[in-house]
């Protein structure tokens, strides 16, 4: 299962991924969409002027669950069971299938063929059965695993612990032996990929009541799982470790947020300084970590950014970065996602 061919000597895969058509935008605009698909890896946009793009693949509606995991779940955890760190990111603008790519249906509890199921249960499903085929295969060696797995929020750059709600305002510290790690976040140790999705639950039901009391949309904030593989194991009687890091990045909207309307938090919110959720703010930041990915220099300092500086350890060096830009075909979201598909471009290409 193990393809070396994926990466193509690239640390950044590119995916664009592309949601049906809802039923209200069918009902309102008939079939017509914004995108027209070419090609396993080629799609035109069709407004004025008509605009071609290439990625490592584009995904249409048809493109399962399933399928997605195959083509970008699996050989990231195969990167992470050679001991490299992965990351994966959702890019795109609210409504286009960001959080449906990265987790989906997880209410289905742990039934293994729900078809809606996302990314993340079914890469920890994977992990899992790698770890326990190599605990088979080296058993003299005594090899041992240990993952342990945390789950924050990104909003108006402050952390927030999605498995430990009632801590608030987490900082990101800088240690010799531990590198970069958040100070008081809730590490839980998981054995299967049960563990996980409750977590994944769990951390799910406290995002959604964080933004209800913050008075803000989850569409505004970054999700952060992570997951940390340890292995320990003996060699001609000498102890080995070896960790690796597995992030999944759930992004905030793309889109541009309206000025118009805003009032009370929201325009507390649009007026922060730091604004770490405008869309200039979320590009820079993909770009900056796309750059790391690549062995290139910043655009700007990573501690301008809680995200940025809190993945820099995850990135660079021989780790591994794809990005699923999703995007939807309904023609009132054309420009968004004529943007998208910009933005994704250029990030291939930094
Ligand atoms: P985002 O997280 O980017 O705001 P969501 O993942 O919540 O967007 O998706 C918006 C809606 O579109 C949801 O109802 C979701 O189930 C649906 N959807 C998104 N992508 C797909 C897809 N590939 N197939 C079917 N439905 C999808
Ligand atoms: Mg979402």
């Amino acid at each position: 299962s193990e393809d070396p061919s994926f990466w193509k000597d690239h640390n950044v895969q590119v995916i664009i991924r592309l949601r049906p058509l809802s039923g209200s935008e069918i009902s309102v605009q008939g079939h017509s969409k914004c995108v027209r698909q070419e090609s396993c890896q080629t799609i035109t946009w069709t407004g004025h002027p008509e605009s071609r793009f290439t990625f490592d693949l584009v995904a249409d509606e048809t493109v399962t669950q399933e399928k997605m995991f195959k083509v970008a779940g699996l050989p990231m955890v195969d990167n992470c069971m050679g001991g490299y760190n992965s990351c994966m990111f959702a890019y795109g603008q609210t409504g286009s299938g960001k959080t449906h790519t990265m987790l989906g249906d997880i209410e289905g509890g742990t039934r293994r063929h729900s078809v809606n199921c996302g990314m993340t249960p079914r890469v920890f499903e994977y992990l899992f059965s790698r770890i326990q085929k190599e605990k088979e295969a080296r058993k003299e060696e005594k090899i041992k695993f240990t993952c342990k797995c945390s789950f924050l929020e990104i909003y108006n750059e402050q952390i927030l612990d999605l498995l430990d709600p009632s801590s608030s305002n987490l900082q990101i510290r800088e240690d010799v032996k531990k590198g970069i790690y958040v100070d008081n976040l809730k590490e839980i140790e998981v054995a299967s990929a049960r563990d996980v999705l409750q977590q994944l639950i769990q951390g799910s039901a406290n995002r959604k009541v964080a933004a209800t009391n913050m008075n803000c949309a989850s569409s505004r904030s970054h999700s952060v799982f992570t997951c940390i593989i340890e292995s320990k194991w003996e060699s001609q009687g000498v102890t080995h470790h070896r960790f690796a890091r597995l992030n999944l990045v759930d992004l905030a909207g793309s889109e541009r947020q309206k000025s118009s309307g805003a009032e009370g938090e929201r325009l507390k919110e649009a007026t922060n300084i730091n604004k770490s959720l405008s869309t200039l703010k979320v590009r820079l930041v993909i770009m900056n970590l796309v750059s790391i990915s690549n062995g290139k220099s910043l655009h700007v300092p990573y501690r301008d950014s809680k995200l940025t500086f809190l993945l820099q350890d995850s990135l660079g060096g021989n780790s591994k970065t794809i990005i699923i830009a999703n995007i939807s075909p309904s023609l009132c979201c054309s420009l968004e996602t004529l943007s998208t598909l910009k933005f994704a471009q250029r990030a291939k290409f930094i």
